[in-house]
């Protein structure tokens, strides 16, 4: 899939846009900033309907203005698709062929995009809590019944943890709904364990052979769910339902303590090895850096094999980031089947080729 035509109307620093862009390479070059991140956060959002770097949609909107639009002409292969976002104080809106969606879970999928930013080298070093929200954005483009099923569960996560609030100080809960809020939180739990599962398998099986590659040969990348209660992917539904009824009967004492639910997939840990080390503690940057990599190119792989059409590919600051045999082997991978958006503060990093065979736009304040 490719997109052809960009227009923004009040998104953050620009005030009306209009691009087309190269179904092969773009490159956005301009001092700091000057918007280039700016326009790769558009994409991101008319991919997924939310930003990459914050949850406040307010924020995306120019300053003085009411509201802000993204629109899109989507190339797929089926043919053209135009997309539309409409952010306002009132919330927002998402267009598929000038329909507006009742759900933006009906709308994200439409655009796949894999966007590698700088932050991304915190989804090795950062908080648990950074991984789990790469497997949910990740899980959530392929699969929009995973985005439904992460809402139900964030709901009864919620109900639960207000009701072991106001239990406070006791010494356990007597209450129905109590209960009731706890099956139905074991049976959504299962569900996006199992989801997250498959989803870490296909992504170690493509992104193993890429690490591989990228570091000559010389590592090996091993990816690995780790669910904070020591349940087992083989184990079938109910055998996971049943031990995670075992886990919570066991802590429940400690949850009233504290007030929150303290075993569940909103704690589940995702963790990467190189070699055998965990790279989080052991991996110098360079490792980090290709573990991100990789990560990122087995994302496209995945999404073609899923969704049966390359994504775009979105890098932020990254391409002159990274050593000549690494942005050699990512542009390898890519050449002539991924759409790709790049932005730089200067050509001087990025290899002579790639920019020869670019469409290249410069950013300057807004335009
Ligand atoms: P860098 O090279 O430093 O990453 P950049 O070109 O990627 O720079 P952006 O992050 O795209 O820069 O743009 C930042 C600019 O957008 C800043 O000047 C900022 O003040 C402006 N900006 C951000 N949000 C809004 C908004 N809601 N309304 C108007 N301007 C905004
Ligand atoms: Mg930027």
């Amino acid at each position: 899939m490719r997109i052809d035509r960009l227009e923004l109307v009040n998104y953050r620093n620009y005030e009306s846009l209009e691009l087309e862009f190269s179904p092969e390479i773009n490159v956005f070059i301009g001092e700091n900033a000057q918007g280039k991140t700016n326009i790769m956060e558009s994409l991101y959002v008319l991919s997924m309907a939310k930003s990459h770097r914050t949850s406040n949609d307010k924020e995306l909107v120019r300053w003085d203005a009411d509201y802000g639009k993204i629109k899109a002409d989507v190339f797929r292969k089926y043919g053209k698709l135009p997309l539309e976002i409409i952010l306002s104080k009132k919330g927002k809106k998402a267009k598929v062929n000038h329909l507006e969606q009742r759900r933006l879970s009906d709308y994200v999928g439409q655009l796949n995009v894999v966007m590698f930013a700088p932050e991304d080298l915190h989804l090795v070093k950062g908080s648990p809590q950074v991984r789990r929200r790469f497997i949910d954005m990740e899980i959530g483009q392929i699969s929009p019944v995973y985005l439904h099923d992460l809402v139900t569960y964030q709901k009864l996560l919620k109900q639960r943890n207000h009701i072991l609030k106001q239990h406070y100080g006791k010494q356990t809960i007597n209450d129905v709904m109590f209960d009731v809020y706890t099956e139905q939180f074991i049976e959504s739990a299962v569900k996006i364990i199992r989801k997250r599962y498959q989803f870490m398998e296909l992504l170690q099986k493509w992104a193993e052979p890429i690490h591989h590659g990228i570091s000559r040969g010389l590592e090996q990348l091993q990816i690995r769910y780790q669910p904070i209660s020591g349940l087992k992917p083989e184990w079938t539904p109910a055998e996971m339902a049943s031990f995670l009824e075992q886990k919570l009967a066991e802590v429940r004492k400690r949850e009233i303590e504290r007030g929150v639910t303290l075993v569940g997939p909103h704690r589940d840990e995702l963790q990467f090895f190189v070699n055998g080390y965990d790279v989080q503690t052991y991996g110098s940057q360079g490792q980090q850096r290709t573990t991100a990599l990789s990560l990122k190119l087995a994302e496209i792989e995945l999404i073609k094999q899923e969704v049966g059409e390359a994504p775009v590919l979105l890098l932020d600051d990254v391409l002159s980031e990274l050593d000549d045999y690494r942005q050699s082997h990512l542009l390898n991978t890519i050449k002539g089947s991924v759409q790709t958006f790049v932005t730089t503060t200067s050509v001087e990093g990025i290899q002579h080729e790639t920019i020869q065979s670019a469409r290249l736009f410069e950013v300057s304040n807004g335009t």
